[in-house]
């Protein structure tokens, strides 16, 4: 697949030490339009759509702030804390958007399974598509969030 000149620019900005320390990209080969297409028929393939599951966290991710550092239950079996950290980060797709670098750590109490994101990962999801590079920190793969956020939820 050829890669647009855009899609270069928001690729270089993804790596490690550009905007973020270890960059969004973690180990992951494939290009970002193969990423992102890859995630997007995950998600279709496990019924759920983009919208929902970003709109799901970012309601965690609300919820998760207002604890201020407390862990917060949202829901059945789903505890959230938001750790603060100083400093916004802006979104390497260009757009202009700026987010606070703290991170929500969600445990799911009935395996224990952690999922890790921040703000800015809620955005990626919702407006591009976007849940990080294989091995990236706070990659979400589509399979663990419709786990976690299915419909025990
Ligand atoms: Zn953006």
């Amino acid at each position: 697949m050829k890669t647009s000149p855009e899609e270069r620019r928001i690729t270089e900005r993804m790596q490690p030490g550009v905007l973020s320390r270890d960059g969004f990209l973690g180990e992951d080969r494939r290009s970002l339009g193969e990423i992102i297409d890859a995630d997007r028929s995950s998600v279709l393939t496990l019924g759920f759509d983009q919208a929902t599951l970003a709109a799901r966290l970012q309601e965690i991710l609300e919820a998760a702030m207002e604890g201020m550092g407390a862990p917060v239950r949202v829901g059945l079996h789903l505890e959230a804390v938001y750790r603060e950290s100083m400093g916004r980060i802006p979104c390497p797709f260009g757009d202009g958007a700026r987010f606070p670098k703290g991170e929500v750590e969600l445990t799911d109490t009935s395996c224990s399974e952690t999922l890790r994101f921040t703000p800015l990962s809620v955005h990626m999801i919702a407006a591009h598509g976007f849940f990080q590079g294989r091995g990236s920190r706070y990659r979400i793969s589509p399979h663990a969030l419709a786990r976690v956020l299915g419909p025990r939820g």
